[in-house]
């Protein structure tokens, strides 16, 4: 059975917003009027629980002292602890933070995960930072955020710019704070400070299963599909190689310094062991140097969003030549794309379920670390991949229930779930 056509025919009118937490309010406001989601409950589901905005001073190598602003949002926490990765990067908004730590929500629910949404950032370009000046930025933000954090309150995990080591810091600083060891307050360690086996991989494998999940609804075939996968960071990367391992010809590939087209389709491992040694796809030299803006364009089956949000806006929908976008990447297409999109036919699965298996190894993860026993490679992509086929048949059941695409379907699953379950637990006062 395909997807069906109909799920695209009648694109929900939606207001015209380009700023991620917009775009996701949009999707949200649409999703609560078909569940005919009460006032009451509509508010309390849309404003976060806690906005908190954090001063990190800091001594820099040369002596001098700058500061920098933190966030953390904490959007729901009826299903359990918040969850919510961190990011460092120059132009990080408070909205942004907002947008991201609401598409947590909706993902934990949409993979049935006991955690709400949460989402961190710093204002800084790690680019410009040296190791030791991380290393400090990272530990400040962390004591200053010592009431929020906790395995039982707020977990946080990896994100843009931030990785392992990052995630190493915090548990060390969180430890040293409450004087005892606590793995269990983030996720994305390094597996020898308790971390998973395959947390590294996992959002990349939701992706990719994803993509077989919704080839296999189209009668697609992936040893006959071209891909294209924009970011080649840790989603990127993965998914490219994953999807490359499964058959694929990943035709494009690109990052910060622009794309690289092959039509024969790239060496994947080559591309990696590229990045492993110059940090970036800076210079490749196997296929043709294009533009970030073309590579999105290229003809291809698929498309892989993996970079970062608002890259398939009203500017670039109508030029897009794929047959279904998978959102690797938060938030990459905006609302106001999405009409454009599904009037020319084009699938797409959206990011709170498509990049959802990175939260849901961090729960395999914390899971693990509390009880002090760890799970073989073979048993996390088992329960991996048997978590994101449920819950993509879930989306896709909902979409057609309610003659929706995806993404409004993956919307209405989250909500109702959080919606039902504040409810059942009723409002303290
Ligand atoms: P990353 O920092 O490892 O990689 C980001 C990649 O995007 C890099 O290759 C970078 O060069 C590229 N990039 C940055 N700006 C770009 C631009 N303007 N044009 C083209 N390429 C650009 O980050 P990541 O962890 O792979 O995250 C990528 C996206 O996936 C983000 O939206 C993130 O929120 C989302 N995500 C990540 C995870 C995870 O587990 N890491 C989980 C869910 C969602």
């Amino acid at each position: 059975m395909g997807i069906s056509k109909d799920l695209y025919k009648e694109p929900a009118p939606i207001k015209s917003k380009e700023n991620p937490f917009e775009s996701m309010m949009a999707r949200f406001d649409i999703a609560a009027e078909i569940l005919q989601l009460e006032e009451g409950v509509y508010q309390y589901l849309k404003t976060p629980v806690k906005q908190i905005i954090v001063s990190i001073p800091i001594q820099m190598d040369n002596g001098k002292i700058e500061v920098f602003e933190g966030y953390r949002v904490i959007h729901n926490d009826t299903l359990g602890p918040s969850k919510g990765g961190i990011r460092y990067a120059p132009d990080v908004t408070l909205d942004e933070v907002k947008a991201l730590a609401a598409w947590m929500t909706w993902k934990c629910a949409i993979l049935n995960l006991p955690f709400g949404g949460a989402k961190g950032a710093v204002k800084c370009d790690p680019s410009t930072l040296t190791q030791v000046e991380i290393e400090k930025i990272t530990r400040r933000y962390t004591a200053n955020l010592m009431s929020v954090f906790g395995p039982d309150k707020d977990i946080p995990a990896p994100d843009m710019n931030t990785n392992e080591q990052t995630m190493a810091w915090i548990m060390d600083t969180y430890s040293m704070h409450v004087q005892r060891t606590e793995t269990a307050v983030v996720t994305g360690k390094p597996v020898i400070l308790g971390g998973s086996l395959g947390r590294r991989e996992a959002t990349g494998r939701g992706v990719m299963i994803c993509t077989l999940c919704a080839m296999d609804k189209l009668g697609m075939s992936p040893t006959s599909s071209r891909v294209v996968v924009q970011g080649f960071g840790n989603v990127g990367s993965v998914s490219a190689k994953l999807l490359y391992e499964q058959g694929c010809k990943i035709v494009g590939i690109g990052d910060i310094s622009g794309g690289y087209y092959n039509p024969n389709g790239h060496d994947i491992p080559k591309a990696i062991e590229y990045v492993s040694k110059h940090r970036s796809l800076e210079g490749y030299p196997d296929g043709d140097h294009i533009t970030n803006e073309e590579l999105l364009e290229l003809p291809c089956d698929v498309l892989v969003p993996a970079a970062k949000e608002d890259q398939i806006t009203t500017r670039n929908a109508h030029k897009l030549q794929c047959r279904l976008i998978v959102e690797g990447a938060n938030g990459p297409m905006t609302a106001d794309a999405e009409p454009i999109i599904a009037d020319r036919g084009i699938q797409t699965v959206p990011d709170i379920l498509a990049n959802a298996g990175g939260v849901t190894v961090s729960y395999f993860e914390w899971v693990q670390d509390r009880q002090g026993y760890f799970w073989s490679l073979e048993r996390v992509n088992r329960r991996l991949e048997r978590a994101m086929r449920n819950a993509f048949e879930a989306v896709y059941q909902t979409a057609i229930k309610y003659n929706q695409t995806l993404r409004i379907g993956a919307y209405i699953l989250a909500i109702d779930k959080v919606a039902r379950t504040l409810k059942l637990r009723g409002i303290y006062a």
